[in-house]
């Protein structure tokens, strides 16, 4: 079928929409009509060339829409279904079995390969024969997009589907760091170095999860305010003052946990430095793979300290997206509040807006719910 997508043909240029066309689910796939999808910084890492992955490519992976066909294998949804569209992973590995499909042993095939796994395409142009797809098991920069069952998601219709692509990726990463992998308790605390759409995720997950003590960080005190709005008992601005102090004067011995999602090493190093006895600092920043972080060997083993890697927020998307969902309809996760709308041909203003800070969280807007 006939669809429109948003190539990016070369490192660092702009999106450009083109006709190109979309074969038909295979037997374990999903036909999904891209209704609106989030913006995520790894749009941007891949464009930009960052990290590996091959170009041209139809890059987008916080696709929402509506089931329009599936494969005859297919049993998690069905034609009609609201859905969002998340990471893919393999089912069937060590990490998957063990319930960890975010660290999925084919990880790089499921979503950075360009392809599908076995190296087949969904998406085709004639005059691009090299052109790749299947970003995240997805490429939803574009009207239609053909997913595997496993990152297809099933949501509920009573809330707004143009708003919930982003839980699919960027949200679900901030939230789940906090609830999942860190599991931080009722009354902890908690520092979060970097306020944008998965630092703030992070900031209201603290809040769902009672601790007493929430200290965003930033350079942008415009964000710094949003944090507060969102649940953040304190802030610091990095460029006036001593952070590691700063947290020491706010907690007394530091905090519980500290969360970085800058991936730049001396802040990561300040993070760990922030923590208390026995602390445990989460990690989830993309980092060029030349970086290096410095530590001197007892930041981390006299005191017990934990620094730990997270991808996606550990989660199960079928268990943690609805999970989110329903703490959104009871007003304790208003992720509505990062979002800014665009429309699919206003792509490059929105990364634009995205990459400057002056939009947390872009969401293009595709087709409607109705069709
Ligand atoms: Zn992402
Ligand atoms: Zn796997």
């Amino acid at each position: 079928m006939k669809i429109t997508a948003a190539v990016v043909r070369e490192k660092g240029t702009p999106f450009v929409l083109e006709e190109a066309e979309l074969d038909q689910p295979q037997p374990q796939e999903v036909l999904v009509r891209i209704v609106a999808t989030g913006i995520c910084h790894t749009d941007m890492v891949i464009r930009n060339q960052q990290m590996a992955a091959p170009l041209p490519m139809v890059l987008g992976h916080e696709g929402a829409g509506v089931v329009e066909a599936i494969g005859h294998e297919v049993t998690e949804v069905a034609v009609g279904d609201h859905v969002v569209l998340t990471f893919g992973y393999c089912g069937k590995c060590d990490s998957c079995r063990e319930g960890f499909p975010t660290y999925c042993e084919h990880m790089l095939e499921h979503n950075f390969a360009g392809s599908r796994p076995d190296g087949s395409h969904r998406i085709h142009q004639h005059a691009t024969p090299d052109l790749h797809d299947s970003f995240f098991s997805q490429s939803s920069f574009a009207t239609y997009a053909v997913a595997h069952e496993n990152n297809t998601i099933k949501v509920p219709k009573d809330v707004p589907l143009e708003l919930l692509g982003p839980l699919g990726c960027g949200i679900q990463t901030g939230a789940g760091a906090v609830l999942n992998s860190l599991n931080v308790p009722a009354g902890s605390s908690i520092a979060i170095f970097g306020t944008g759409a998965v630092g703030l995720a992070a900031v209201m997950a603290a809040g769902v999860a009672e601790a007493t003590t929430i200290i965003a960080i930033d350079i942008n005190d415009a964000r710094l305010a949003l944090a507060k709005e969102l649940g953040a008992t304190h802030t610091i601005n990095s460029k006036t003052g001593n952070v590691v102090e700063e947290i020491q004067k706010i907690t007394g011995k530091g905090t519980h946990f500290a969360f970085d999602t800058t991936g730049r090493p001396e802040i990561i190093r300040t993070a760990v430095q922030g923590l208390r006895t026995h602390g445990v600092c989460g990690m989830v920043g993309v980092t060029a793979p030349d970086k290096e972080i410095t530590f001197g060997p007892n930041d981390i083993m006299v005191a017990g300290r934990t620094l730990k890697g997270i991808l996606q927020g550990d989660s199960v998307p079928s268990i943690f997206i609805p999970r989110l969902i329903a703490l959104y309809k009871k007003g304790q996760f208003p992720f509505d509040k990062l979002v800014k709308f665009y429309e699919f041909d206003q792509i490059n203003e929105a990364a634009e807006d995205s990459e400057k800070g002056i939009t947390i969280k872009p969401i293009l807007r595709i087709g409607k719910v109705g069709a």
